[in-house]
């Protein structure tokens, strides 16, 4: 689950990191009264979407007169913001964060994420601040520094004081930039987060160490321990399709192919998706419907999937196991008959009772391709997109 940055800040203040003092806005009048509110000469008025990039893609302006103030927070909210972790469609900006102006003297980048390699939490730091780190990644490595922390002994100090020198914080904040990363550090373990990100770190011009921006994602399979964190979800920025799937028990994600995937079992779901590029198509989404597959879920996952106006064909692969084949092939001929397929469904069972699952499907009298190995599916599928069904 992602969360806004002005809500990742407050989240933050609870853990001593100190970020600029702003005011989350929902109206050009409330940004108005905001910049009033905070006093000074600079505000700087900044989108509030779940993607970063906002400041290239003009979501983040600095205004030096509260008719400035007016101007920008006119001009931002309800704006389609295109960055390039939105994707060309862009994203309708409906909330605000006005700040008070920073003097900044330099921006750096810290992050912390799980790394599956050494499956432990790891803090990157750079002195690229202000940049996308996958680029600092791919063109200047050297300049990204690592600190893992080891759960038994907890945050190192000392190897955070190196990390901070490292990237070039001067001498006289060294030990503000130890206990901010101490704190989100704190942050991230408490509250089960897969990442935490400040992007720009600013030492300010009198030495000072604050977070000017805050991205914090959180892992969906802890929230159940984090009714706070929970409530600070937005469904502005979620997919709807997503939306309604989680609340059907599918875990769905839409992608930008053709080929829809019914699958149960995240792995099964993956190797799908491989197998179908395999073959020459995309895929139009991940499906897993997890352990079962009843009428009901599959209903919903079709209705789901043919929204898609780039659907032009359904690849359901399940395994059969504890839920047997001829109960999963009733389900999806149940399903079949509820719902106007109109793009080609074919359909691989593999598993407890095939052979009568595969006999239902048969007797269904339905328009249904059949398929015995995943690549067989794949090839027929494909095929089927391609009118040669
Ligand atoms: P992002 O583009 O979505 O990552 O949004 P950021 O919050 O990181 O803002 C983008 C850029 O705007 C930052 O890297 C800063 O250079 C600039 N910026 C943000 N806040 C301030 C501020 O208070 N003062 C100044 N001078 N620049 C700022
Ligand atoms: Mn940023």
């Amino acid at each position: 689950m992602k969360i806004h940055e002005y809500q990742a800040k407050i989240l933050l203040n609870g853990y001593d990191v100190a970020t600029p003092k702003g005011v989350p806005c929902f109206s050009v009048d409330e940004a108005l009264a905001a910049a009033e509110e905070l006093g000074g000469d600079v505000w700087v008025v900044k989108a509030q979407i779940h993607a970063g990039g906002r400041g290239k893609g003009g979501g983040v302006k600095v205004a030096t007169s509260l008719d400035q103030v007016r101007q920008y927070a006119d001009e931002i909210l309800g704006m389609n913001l295109v960055t390039h972790q939105t994707g060309q469609e862009g994203q309708i900006v409906k909330r605000l964060l006005v700040e008070e102006g920073v003097a900044i003297g330099s921006e750096l980048y810290v992050g912390l994420v799980v790394d599956r390699a050494t499956q432990r939490v790891t803090l990157m730091a750079s002195s690229e601040g202000g940049m996308e780190i996958e680029v600092v990644a791919e063109e200047s490595p050297d300049k990204i520094h690592y600190l893992v922390v080891d759960p038994q002994s907890g945050f190192n100090r000392d190897g955070a004081r190196e990390l901070a020198t490292k990237i070039g914080i001067p001498e006289l904040s060294i030990e503000a930039a130890v206990d901010l990363l101490e704190g989100l550090y704190s942050c991230f373990w408490e509250k089960d987060c897969s990442l935490a990100e400040i992007n720009p770190l600013v030492v300010t011009e009198s030495g000072g160490v604050i977070a000017l921006d805050a991205k914090i994602n959180f892992d969906d399979n802890a929230l159940y321990r984090h009714d706070e964190i929970r409530t600070l979800r937005d469904l502005d920025e979620e997919d709807p399709a997503e939306i309604e799937a989680s609340e059907k028990g599918l875990s769905y994600i839409s992608l930008d192919g053709t080929i829809g995937c019914l699958v149960n079992g995240a792995g099964l779901a993956m190797a799908t998706m491989d197998i179908i590029k395999l073959y020459g198509a995309e895929p139009a989404n991940f499906l897993d419907v997890g352990g079962g597959a009843t009428a009901d879920q599959v209903t919903a996952a079709f209705s789901i999937m043919l929204r898609n106006p780039d659907l032009e064909a359904i690849l359901v692969n399940i395994f059969g196991g504890i839920m047997r084949c001829d109960v999963i092939a009733e389900g999806l001929v149940e399903a079949a008959r509820q719902i106007t397929l109109d793009v080609p469904l074919v359909v691989r069972l593999e598993g407890t009772n095939v052979e009568q699952g595969q006999k239902i499907l048969a007797d269904s009298g339905l328009p249904i391709i059949t398929a015995r190995t995943m690549a067989e599916a794949a090839e027929r599928v494909v095929a089927a997109t391609q009118g040669e069904h």
